[in-house]
């Protein structure tokens, strides 16, 4: 190759901001030089290099920004731990189809079961797929709604909360509601509702969804929105936090608390279209 061919090339990589490109530009040059790949090979060995550095920095500042560290995947996700949990419908899940239709993904189940672990890392698979993904547990949600309601925000925050493809929100349950609080999340998921996707993790049935938000009116507005268009996975098993310490466990606390079924979804002048379990 000519000098001026070679200067040409590096002067070009600056230019584009080719940064990974040119670190790799001297040893490739040196392999097509030594016959070891072609020319082809070498421009292709040139983009990927760049074109994976630039991916992986892509996917990194997105899944700190969706907050969804510590990274969880499905391949670290131990399906023979639990049993009742079809590694299939998950699997199917992870094709992002659901993220498309704006279905809503509930995985209901006692703690330790793997639930935060199979949301976040549906909300990897989303990053990698290069959709937008947020998440929060209920709490921080509410938090920040009250905040930004408080400073006359509100209407900002909602947008910025709809506008992810995908919202996560785990821990519904855990923590007691104000009704305000209550409203504010009602507000949000409205304002997602048939337009973005979200997965919602849960200790609780739909059925203590009054007790979880203190106020049956905005349980049964929540869960209207919530059930429509949705996937209901529920994990019947132990905690895998617990696993090695089972038999210092006692046997109330062991069994699962059993969750229960959705409640027949409220009318709204149109029928409801909840799918069900093995869909
Ligand atoms: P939950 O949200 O249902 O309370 P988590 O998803 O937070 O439970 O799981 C608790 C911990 O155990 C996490 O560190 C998670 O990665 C891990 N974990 C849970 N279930 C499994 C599993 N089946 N295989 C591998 N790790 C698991
Ligand atoms: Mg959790």
């Amino acid at each position: 190759m000519t000098v001026s061919a070679t200067t040409r090339i590096r002067e070009s990589l600056i230019g584009l901001r080719m940064t990974r490109a040119m670190e790799v530009l001297d040893h490739t040059l040196q392999r097509l030089e030594k016959g070891e790949i072609s020319a082809l090979e070498a421009v292709d060995d040139l983009l990927n290099e760049e074109y994976s550095s630039r991916e992986g920095r892509r996917v990194g500042v997105a899944l700190t920004t969706a907050r969804l560290t510590p990274i969880k995947t499905l391949e670290s996700f131990d399906f023979s731990f639990q049993p009742s949990l079809d590694r299939n419908r998950i699997m199917a899940l992870a094709q992002l189809e659901f993220i498309n239709r704006s279905e809503v993904v509930h995985f209901l189940g006692p703690p330790g079961t793997g639930k935060s672990h199979l949301a976040t890392a549906l909300g990897v698979a989303a990053v990698k797929a290069g959709k937008s993904v947020y998440r929060a547990t209920l709490a921080e949600l509410i938090d920040a709604l009250v905040k930004a309601e408080r400073e006359g925000r509100l209407a900002e925050k909602i947008r910025f909360y709809a506008r992810a493809a995908l919202l996560i929100v785990d821990e519904i349950g855990y923590l007691p509601i104000s009704s305000g609080g209550a409203n504010l999340f009602f507000q949000l998921v409205n304002a997602r509702y048939e337009k973005g996707a979200m997965i919602l993790t849960s200790n609780r049935g739909f059925a203590e969804w009054a007790d979880v938000f203190g106020d049956p009116v905005v349980a049964t507005a929540l869960l209207d929105r919530l059930l429509h268009h949705a996937v209901v996975v529920q994990i019947e098993g132990a905690s895998y936090r617990l696993r090695s310490h089972a038999d210092l466990i006692p046997e109330h606390v062991r069994a699962n608390a059993p969750i229960s079924p959705p409640p027949p979804p409220k009318k709204r002048g149109r029928p409801a279209k909840t799918r069900s379990n093995d869909e």
